[in-house]
Parts: structure tokens; sequence; C-alpha cells
């Protein structure tokens, strides 16, 4: 009856959603084959990495402060709607792992108490998966720079999230350390001020994974 359901009503969107569904399931059955081992730090297959816990950086991330753009328009997003895009959902998770080294951990305890759809195997799944301790060793880290270029063209997400970047184009919306006083001041753009400083030289962060 399912693969006649399946076939009669086919199209690209229910191909994605019978994908999307498989992840679900897939998350599922790991965490009943793997229970509390979900949980820890290195993750099911017990990788060696060393998780940084500086909360004042990490607060910065869950409050959307971390001065790039594309971070902190889905975190507010997540803040004020409790939801997120998949796709918002690996680039923030993979900025506090792999940019920042935090402790995935906490970022998967932040999503359980803001998320609508909160579960707890795709949850701490994925976070596990884009922490890199998951059911993949591959490097898996996102650079979140050219997933905003890419995903967000036109910047329109960012403004609506960020209004203080509203006045910017595209190229200084997504990457606004890039405008020197005089632009600052022409866009009426003040940053420390209007919209913080980037947490880290992030350009120089991804060039230091890229290279790894
Ligand atoms: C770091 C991180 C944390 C996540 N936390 C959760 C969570 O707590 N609860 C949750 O349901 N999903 C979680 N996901 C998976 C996915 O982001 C959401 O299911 C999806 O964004 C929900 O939006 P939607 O219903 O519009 O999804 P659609 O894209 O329309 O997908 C339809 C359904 O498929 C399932 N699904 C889609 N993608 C995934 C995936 N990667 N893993 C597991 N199931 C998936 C969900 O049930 C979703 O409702 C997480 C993903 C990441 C990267």
């Amino acid at each position: 009856m399912q693969r006649y359901e399946e076939r009669r009503v086919a199209n690209d969107d229910t191909y994605w959603l019978v994908f999307e569904l498989a992840w679900r399931d897939f998350f599922q059955f790991q965490f009943l084959k793997h229970g509390a081992d979900f949980f820890a730090p290195n993750g099911i297959r017990d990788v060696e990495k060393r998780w940084d816990r500086d909360r004042a950086a990490f607060c910065r991330w869950a409050d959307g402060e971390t001065g790039i753009p594309f971070v902190d328009a889905n975190m507010r997003e997540l803040n004020r709607t409790g939801y997120m895009s998949n796709r918002g959902r690996q680039n923030v998770a993979s900025f506090l792992a792999d940019a920042l080294g935090i402790d995935w951990r906490w970022g998967a305890a932040y999503f359980e108490q803001r998320l609508v759809d909160y579960d707890v195997a795709s949850n701490w799944g994925n976070w596990a998966y884009q922490a890199g301790v998951g059911n993949d060793s591959r490097d898996n880290h996102f650079d979140v720079l050219s997933q905003a270029e890419y995903y967000d063209d036109d910047a329109a997400y960012v403004r609506t999230w960020l209004p203080a970047l509203d006045d910017l184009p595209p190229q200084y919306a997504h990457r606004p350390w890039r405008m020197d006083d005089d632009e600052q001041a022409r866009y009426g753009v003040d940053l420390g001020v209007d919209y913080p400083e980037p947490m880290l030289d992030i350009e120089a962060r991804y060039a230091e994974l890229r290279n790894q």
C-alpha cells in the first residue's frame, strides 16, 4: 500500500520528505542502539577531541551576539520563534563546535530548551554528527560565510532578523567587519555599538580548518 501511495504521488518534494523521514528513523534506531553514549562528549565512536568550555563565548552564541550575521540571525530566529531551518541548525552547530571548539553538548542542551520540535534522538544525533563525534568520521565543518552567501545571497534573511544591518549591501550584511570607518558612517552601522564586532577572525579560522 505505502509503495503504491508513494509511486502514485511521487515528485521531487515527496522524494526529499521520505529522505528526511529516513534520517529521523535512522537517529531513532541509533539512539536505541547506543543509549547513554549518545550524550558522551566524544560521542558513540569515542573520538579524541578536546572541547572548550568558555561560558561567555557560549552565551554570545546563544544570544545571537557573535558578530557573524548568518549565525546571529538563525539564533535570534530560534530565540524568538522556537524554530530554525535544518540549514540554519547545521551552520550554527558547526560554528559552535568547529569554529569556536566549544562543547557541542552545550549547544544540544540549548536547542533542547528552545526548539518547538525538540526530539531527543534527532537533536543529539544531529549535534553529534555535526560535531564530528557521531556516525560519520569525515570532517563535516560548514563554512558559515560561503553558506550564507549561497543560501541568502541577497541577505534578505539576515536583514530580517538583524534590523541593525538593514541598510547594508549583501557583501557587508554577511561580512560587516570588512567596512572601514567611512563606510560604517555612510551606512550608519557603528560596529561594537549597533552590531557586535566579530568574536573571532572567522575568515582566518576557516582558512585554518581548510588546511587541517
Ligand atoms: C543540530 C541539529 C539539531 C536538530 N534537532 C532536531 C530536533 O530536536 N527535532 C527534530 O525533529 N529534528 C531536528 N533536527 C533535524 C531537522 O533540522 C528538523 O527535523 C527540520 O529542520 C524540521 O523542520 P521541517 O519539519 O520543516 O523539516 P522538513 O525538512 O520538512 O523534514 C520533514 C521531517 O523529516 C524529519 N527530518 C528532516 N531532517 C531531519 C534530520 N536531519 N534528522 C532527523 N529528522 C529529520 C523531521 O521529522 C521533519 O519534521 C536537527 C538538525 C540539526 C542539524
